[in-house]
């Protein structure tokens, strides 16, 4: 591993809508320069990374890492092994890929070729989607979904405004909450 750094993300990080919040003194702890992690557990954060991951998913991580918070990764104990799992706040975190869980942006339109096979299994694909996310609710978690097309493509939002929000959350009351592209034009 390199020498240890302070992320990028926390050069640029901007309390500004959270001001006078929680979140806000979150930021702050933060920027003080504490990594949250031994070089230990770093190193194997982006070890599991590197070998495993999406990078829309790798980039939610890294950006909540630098940001301090702590979490389980694909947890085989709760309802679709949620991708990110954050015990203090009850919260779990599903990075969706547009596509495979047919959300209607640009990202998520289906082929024309072998229509019927795709819509059929774009669909069994967001039954399951909203089964689980009901199971989580039941079981007393609240539910976060970032779609790919917020983090990629030409209306992504971009990895500091999805932290900012997903704090935001994560410090609110809110059960679910989801963050998409900026527009959904096709
Ligand atoms: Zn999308």
């Amino acid at each position: 591993m390199t020498k240890r750094r302070l992320p990028k993300e926390l050069e640029v990080s901007s309390p500004k809508p959270l001001a006078g919040s929680e979140a806000a003194g979150h930021y702050a702890r933060i920027a003080q320069g504490r990594d949250p992690l031994t070089p230990e557990q770093r190193s194997e954060n982006m070890r599991r990374i590197k070998s495993r991951n999406t990078k829309p998913e790798l980039l939610v991580r890294r950006a909540l890492h630098a940001r301090g918070l702590r979490f389980r990764l694909h947890d085989r104990s709760l309802p679709g092994k949620p991708d990110i799992v954050l015990p203090k706040w009850r919260a779990v975190i599903l990075v969706h890929g547009c596509f495979w869980h047919g959300h209607g942006c640009h990202m998520g339109v289906l082929p024309r070729t072998n229509a019927e096979f795709w819509t059929e299994k774009i669909s069994a694909n967001r039954r399951r989607d909203t089964v689980q996310a009901a199971q989580l609710h039941a079981l007393g978690w609240r539910v976060a979904v970032v779609w790919q097309c917020a983090l990629a493509g030409r209306n992504r939002k971009g990895i500091d405004d999805v932290a900012n929000i997903l704090i935001d959350w994560l410090y609110g009351r809110s059960e679910a909450l989801s963050i998409e592209g900026n527009g959904q034009d096709l």
